[in-house]
């Protein structure tokens, strides 16, 4: 099965001239990996010229965040419209560091379902801040889970990407072991069969945080994920290649 592997460059690099120079590496990374699903996710001043010019296949584009009104007054923001007319396919809603700077659960809820109203696919991100001995970090990412898909109707549940980034495995040394990861895409993966019966069986579980060239490997194959969600390594252009090379 093809893995998945999304490149969220945050907010670097700082010159379009570097960011045309990662995507270059980023593209031969992925026509070396037909087995890897890549989607890049550039700062979206980057996003539309990084896509009209890209006349491959292998990479798809997703936004960083997008505001969950199609049009507006709503300074700073994108709409998901406009994402969509720049060429993205996916958009990342409910990252931590949004939800850092003050996104909430009927945020995420409302920007999942204006992603899908505009046929993109939400990468919906949930993620305990902390682990604690008595397992309550499993009812917090129940309950981010359930509002963030609030407003999905059952047959579109398929369609989204869920990505588990627990917050204390974003930039850090490691990221959590294999089998802890494990251990919640089976609860997770439960979660939303309870929620919204067999068509969630399929929903497909990207891990991110502190993935990179080393790590990525095993992760994959031990950690029941169908993909990866990468931060610090896709800004690198040569730990990137590395990564992509070692799932391939
Ligand atoms: C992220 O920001 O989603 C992330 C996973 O970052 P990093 O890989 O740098 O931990």
């Amino acid at each position: 099965m093809k893995s998945i592997v999304v490149a969220n460059w945050k907010m670097n690099p700082a010159t379009w001239r570097d960011a045309k120079r990662l995507f270059d590496a980023t593209r031969k990374a992925a026509d070396g990996a037909k087995q890897t699903t890549v989607i890049v996710a550039p700062p979206a001043i980057y996003l539309r010229d990084l896509a009209q010019a890209y006349k491959g296949r292998r990479i798809s584009f997703a936004a960083q965040s997008t505001h969950f009104e199609q049009s507006g007054s709503h300074t700073g923001e994108i709409s998901p419209a406009q994402a969509r007319d720049s060429k993205a396919s996916y958009v990342i809603v409910g990252h931590a560091e949004r939800r850092a700077a003050g996104e909430s659960d009927e945020d995420t809820a409302k920007k999942v379902a204006a992603v899908l109203a505009e046929r993109m696919i939400p990468i919906l991100c949930i993620g305990e801040k902390s682990r604690s001995p008595s397992g309550e970090h499993f009812t917090f990412v129940r309950e981010q889970l359930v509002a963030g898909l609030k407003n999905v109707p059952e047959q579109k549940i398929s369609k989204i990407l869920l990505a588990y980034e627990p917050v204390w495995a974003i930039g850090a040394a490691k990221p959590m072991s294999p089998a802890d990861m494990h251990e919640m895409a089976i609860f997770i993966r439960k979660t939303v069969v309870e929620k919204f019966g067999a068509a969630a069986m399929n929903v497909k579980i990207l891990y991110g945080g502190s993935i990179d060239e080393n790590n990525a490997e095993d992760m994959l194959r031990n950690g029941d994920v169908n993909g990866l969600l990468v931060g610090r390594a896709s800004t690198e252009a040569s730990r990137f290649t590395a990564l992509v090379s070692a799932i391939a």
